[in-house]
């Protein structure tokens, strides 16, 4: 484009009320708050689940299938991951990869297992393209999709699986290493109960950093006291 008509371009852009370039590409301010609304709308998950399904997204495009959740709702334990990989858009199902049948594993290894003992879902629906970390308007246009979930769930207890998870949802600046390992408190609605919130390393961090593993280990023996009533939560 020419010098002129970008200009000119820039000048329509001002008129109609932009007044920062802070992303490289456009961002839909209204997208969030009418998920908000549509999400809140959802009286059960699956009415949640056709409202995802829905909600315009430019990964709904790139993606296979919607990763919704997997488990089992009414165990009381519910855990949330980052996004779905290849094996989770393929089967339309949430850690079904090599990082999910390690975490199967790891559950196991404290007595839980998806059969009986805990849910899944994700922050995102879908596939980031070549898996990609997701973006901050990514997020936050499936945040309140997410927090509609937990509310619908109801879980007595609640793990963070990895950074993304975690500072999502307690909206903490702190990286993961800092997060994990306690008992936080997460605020669903504005004003509601908070759910006590484990957080921990993601599986696939922990497939790559051996090193990890005694703390990730730490984190499921604090769950497990945590659930036989051993320990308070929080
Ligand atoms: N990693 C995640 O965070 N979620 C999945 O479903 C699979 C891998």
């Amino acid at each position: 484009m020419e010098r002129e008509a970008l200009l000119a371009a820039l000048r329509l852009q001002i008129e109609w009320g932009a007044d920062d370039a802070l992303e490289e590409l456009p961002l839909d301010r209204l997208a969030a708050p009418a998920a908000a609304r549509i999400a809140a709308e959802a009286g059960d998950l699956a009415a949640l689940k056709a409202a995802i399904a829905a909600a315009d997204s430019p990964l709904r495009d790139t993606a296979t299938n919607l990763v919704f959740s997997d488990g089992v709702p009414e165990s009381g334990l519910m855990m949330v991951g980052e996004a779905p990989g290849a094996d989770e858009d393929r089967q339309g199902r949430p850690f079904v990869g090599v990082s999910g049948q390690f975490l199967d594993r790891m559950l196991a290894s404290i007595g839980l297992t998806r059969e009986r003992d805990f849910y899944v879902t994700n922050i995102l629906p879908w596939r980031p393209p070549g898996n990609r970390t997701p973006t901050d308007a990514e997020i936050t246009l499936f945040l309140p999709f997410v927090l509609r979930h937990i509310a619908l769930v109801r879980p007595r207890h609640v793990v963070l699986l990895g950074g993304v998870s975690a500072k999502t949802l307690l909206r903490a600046r702190d990286g993961i290493t800092r997060l994990r390992g306690r008992w936080h408190q997460l605020v669903i609605e504005e004003g509601g109960e908070a759910l006590p919130a484990l957080a921990t390393l993601h599986p696939a961090y922990l497939l790559r950093n051996q090193a990890a593993k005694r703390d990730a280990w730490s984190d499921l023996i604090l769950l497990r006291r945590t659930l036989d009533g051993e320990v308070t939560a929080g």
